[in-house]
């Protein structure tokens, strides 16, 4: 089956699943100052009380982890099969041709921050299981969809729940592709500092002509960064900033954008008086994702190594730069360390690891993966196995959920890109699929 007529069997739910994301898709639900109640910003947990609201009016019970995360329950005991979904979004900046956090519905998609990541997904997944209680289907056991808060910045929402809640049993998350993803990356973020001699800076040894005073790009290493602004001053001492365009990427697919400080480093190594920083870049860096000169570059199963340089900040003192690297399931995260700080000692620089995920190494062969492959492809017609991919999805937070959709094949990534929409297609058609996925894995 196509998209189209998987979709057609939700399409009682089309107007209300509509209507949902784009209440929820209203809310700027990124991570904000920690208030009582809200530890991840009070717009996150106005998504939360959103989210909860619609699920208590079609008949689930909601619960609030305290402002962390929250859930909707059917059932009231025995095993919890789980859907594991986020509320929170990464920042809309620049480049949206509307306000992000309007949603504008077309005849075929939803344009607004989170439509794609990972609020739509959730209002398939909520309908999935509204939909099975319309037909009168009854759980074995429970069935949980949880939502958290802080998915985009560490997952701390669901170290709350782990801490306070009943683990599920089995379950999925929709915050990937299709089909299953059974393996993923590590993930280290990595800060390569410089700095100047205890007295000095990075001018010009003589005092005269143009020097590269600040450099600044990047708001989160993940992200491929779409800008990066170069303050300079010339030789009778203006100050100009310049700025640098690129675009933007989820940093597990460097090549799907442009980075801006790869951009801003060219021009400034063409120019006299830039800083060290500089030279380091387009030495081990530059336009290179797969991190050859700085002795990386590799692949297993899982596939390549990547790396996106996410954060850069310079002044006369100091630079720093931090890269979202992602490595083979099967390596070490000191073993690149270690061939890192060899490639940067040249310069000067050292390396910091400072956040890392390891790797999920997972089993193509166990049982939650063979049910969702099965559905999977007994839905589409397709015949595919198991996948493992570069981006780390929200499986790793929680242990016996797999990530499931719900991106199709083929169909382009614009989760934390400028103007992020998700079809309506794609909302009904993944419902279909969670709706078939939790009446095997709860029935
Ligand atoms: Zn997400």
């Amino acid at each position: 089956m196509d998209k189209q007529t998987i979709a057609q069997s939700m399409a009682a739910y089309r107007e209300a699943m509509i209507q949902a994301t784009v209440a929820l898709c209203a809310i700027p639900s990124v991570k904000g100052r920690p208030e009582t109640g809200a530890p991840f910003g009070l717009e996150t947990k106005k998504s939360l009380d959103a989210f909860l609201a619609l699920g208590a009016d079609l008949g689930f019970t909601p619960v609030d982890l305290d402002g962390y995360c929250g859930y909707l329950d059917w059932g009231v005991e025995g095993p919890i099969t789980a859907v594991l979904g986020h509320l929170d979004v990464v920042p809309a900046i620049d480049g949206w041709s509307h306000d992000p956090f309007s949603p504008i519905v077309t005849d075929d998609k939803i344009i607004a921050r989170g439509t794609a990541d990972d609020k739509g997904p959730l209002v398939s997944a909520l309908y999935a299981l509204k939909a099975l209680k319309d037909e009168g289907f009854v759980p074995k056991g429970r069935i949980r969809l949880i939502a958290g808060l802080d998915e985009e910045s560490g997952s701390a929402c669901m170290h709350h729940y782990s801490e306070v809640a009943e683990l599920p049993s089995a379950g999925f998350t929709p915050d990937a592709s299709f089909p299953v993803i059974y393996a993923e990356k590590g993930i280290a973020h990595i800060k390569i500092q410089l700095k100047s001699q205890p007295g000095q800076s990075f001018s010009r040894p003589d005092g005269h002509g143009q020097v590269l005073l600040a450099a600044v790009a990047g708001q989160r290493a993940n992200m491929v960064p779409a800008r990066c602004d170069l303050t300079w001053q010339d030789d009778q001492g203006h100050v100009t900033t310049e700025t640098y365009a690129g675009k933007a990427a989820h940093a597990s697919l460097p090549w799907e954008g442009h980075n801006a400080i790869g951009v801003a480093m060219a021009t400034a190594a063409q120019r006299p008086g830039a800083h060290p920083m500089v030279q380091l870049y387009q030495a081990l860096i530059a336009d290179d994702w797969t991190g050859q000169a700085l002795g990386v570059a590799g692949q297993d199963s899982s596939g390549p190594l990547t790396l996106n340089p996410g954060v850069l900040k310079l002044d006369l003192e100091r630079g720093s730069l931090i890269l979202d690297i992602r490595y083979p399931a099967s390596w070490q995260v000191d073993t690149i360390l270690a061939r890192m700080t060899a490639a940067v000692a040249p310069f000067q620089a050292t390396v910091e690891l400072v956040s890392h995920t390891p790797p999920l190494v997972g089993d193509p062969g166990r049982p939650l993966v063979k049910t969702l492959m099965a559905v999977y492809n007994r839905m589409t017609g397709a015949n595919q196995v198991a996948i493992a991919i570069g981006g780390g999805t929200y499986a790793r937070a929680m242990p016996n959920i797999v990530a499931f959709g719900p991106s199709f094949p083929g169909e382009p990534d614009v989760c934390h890109q400028v103007d992020e929409f998700i079809t309506i297609e794609k909302l009904l058609a993944s419902a279909a699929i969670y709706r078939e996925a939790l009446r095997e894995l709860a029935g």
